[in-house]
């Protein structure tokens, strides 16, 4: 037995290659190839492999992290816009609502109160007056074409209600 002349381990006398080292036991020879890296990435494959292993499964419960951390942010910041586009949409209903139901009421109001002034007007009225009966006529006339504005674009039931008291 002699020692390798390159890693001093033991070795058959007559060994023309270190088993240990894989290096040529001629003076003058290069070392082995055990010791580089391709060698020491064989060496250590598993030690490697957990390191590797442990850093995926970090990077990667990181990222899935942050992942979903975005989209559960993307999510609150959607849900609340929507709430917000819902809360309008109702404020927007009801306002269209109040607005009709408000417009329906001036409506009725208004044809309310020219049928008063048409019956104050009819009442008025004397056939023998001659001076008189032609401008209240003209009057009944206008109040007839405002009640029929009014009447076309306010309720159907309002007006229903006003003129077949
Ligand atoms: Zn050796």
């Amino acid at each position: 037995m002699k020692n390798c002349l390159f890693c001093g381990l033991l070795i058959e006398d007559n060994a023309k290659k270190c088993h240990h080292c894989l290096s040529f036991q001629k003076v003058g020879e290069k070392r082995g190839e055990k010791c580089d890296i391709a060698n020491l990435i064989v060496h250590y494959i598993g030690i490697i492999t957990v390191v590797f292993s442990i850093l995926l499964g970090i990077f990667g419960f990181l990222g899935f992290k942050s992942f979903s951390d975005l989209q559960n942010r993307s999510e609150k910041v959607l849900e609340r816009t929507n709430s917000k586009i819902d809360v309008f949409e109702k404020e927007l209903v009801k306002l269209t609502a109040d607005f009709s139901a408000n417009n329906k009421a001036l409506n009725g109001i208004l044809i309310s109160q020219l049928h008063d002034r048409y019956h104050n007007i009819l009442d008025r009225i004397v056939i023998d007056n001659v001076e008189t009966i032609g401008p209240l006529i003209s009057e009944l006339k206008h109040i007839n074409k405002e009640a029929q504005k009014a009447r076309t674009s306010g309720s159907d039931r309002v007006n229903h209600l006003i003129f077949n008291r």
